[in-house]
């Protein structure tokens, strides 16, 4: 009998585990004040509504599928094709450029060799980074900085930089060599710790979580406003079911979500505001299948351009 209560503990605490690492994420029942969309607007009412960008667009450098499971806690069911991508807002006073996604080496380096990578996508986004008016990051990992910290020409690129402390901490070992260039090593912080305005229809908002950096980025285009979030997720359906990551995948890549429950409690103030502002678009950085349906609806265009 002594063995049989041995096992059952033992499966009981497997099963605990099990679920621990692999099945909760539940988003808190509220969250208030993670994000301010109404201060974000407040920040853009007197921009002229000729002023404001006109569309967002986005550039797919790389892809790799995902098991469903490691991107979303309890998402039994196949795999998630994840993007690597940059945004870029075009407008009549020059665009900003969101992001710096990946090179050839780092897609090689992190899929093993298995992933896909567009260099002439890649070459779009580091022409279109020297053209930008401003040059932001959502956060400081891997899959967001290349076209910034391996940029051929540093010096053009950092008087545009709009990168934060914690941002440019991040940037020296994804440099080559682990050096950054002394332009952007020296660029002076910026401080979105309060919601700032960058440039016509744009505010850049701290929103430490998934990496002390992250950062949101609110967009107002002349039709429709947009809210970047960067990997606070990596599907939507995280922000649609209310769970984030599994917790083995912070096990495995301790940088991911360092502070948790701040994550958590974004993803239920994100939930909250698809339900109040419908038409508000939620741009993830990673979800493929989501984004290629915004392009398809016309809230987002393919590919950047450049002079
Ligand atoms: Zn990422
Ligand atoms: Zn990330």
């Amino acid at each position: 009998m002594k063995w049989l209560i041995g096992v059952l503990v033992l499966l009981a605490a497997f099963c605990g585990l099990a679920w621990y690492a692999v099945l909760d994420g539940a988003a808190p029942a509220q969250a208030d004040d993670e994000f301010d969309l109404a201060a974000y607007r407040e920040l853009l009412v007197t921009d002229a509504p000729e002023t404001l960008p006109t569309e967002v667009r986005v550039e797919f450098v790389g892809a790799d599928p995902a098991p469903s499971l490691a991107t979303e806690a309890g998402a039994f069911g196949g795999e998630r094709m994840m993007t690597y991508t940059a945004f870029q807002i075009a407008g009549p006073g020059g665009a900003v450029v969101i992001d710096g996604a990946v090179d050839a080496d780092t897609v090689a380096q992190m899929t093993d060799g298995s992933g896909q990578f567009c260099a002439d996508c890649y070459q779009r986004l580091v022409d279109a980074t020297a053209q930008a008016a401003h040059v932001l990051i959502t956060h400081e990992h891997i899959d967001h900085v290349m076209s910034i910290a391996r940029h051929p020409s540093p010096d053009t690129i950092a008087p545009h930089l709009r990168l934060t402390r914690s941002q440019l901490d991040g940037l020296p070992q994804h440099a080559s060599g682990g050096v950054l260039a002394p332009a952007i090593a020296n660029a002076p912080p910026a401080d979105f710790t309060t919601p700032q305005r960058i440039a016509p229809g744009v505010v850049a908002h701290a929103a430490p979580g998934h990496t002390p950096g992250t950062i949101v980025i609110f967009v107002r285009t002349q039709t429709r406003e947009y809210l970047l979030v960067g990997d606070i997720v990596w599907v939507m359906s995280s922000i649609e079911n209310l769970r984030g990551r599994p917790r083995f995948i912070t096990w495995m890549i301790p940088e991911v979500d360092p502070d948790r429950p701040a994550v958590l409690r974004q993803i239920r103030a994100l939930h909250d505001m698809a339900e109040t502002d419908p038409e508000l678009v939620i741009l993830p950085s990673h979800d493929d299948g989501y984004l290629r349906q915004r392009i398809a609806e016309g809230a987002l265009v393919e590919g950047f351009v450049t002079q």
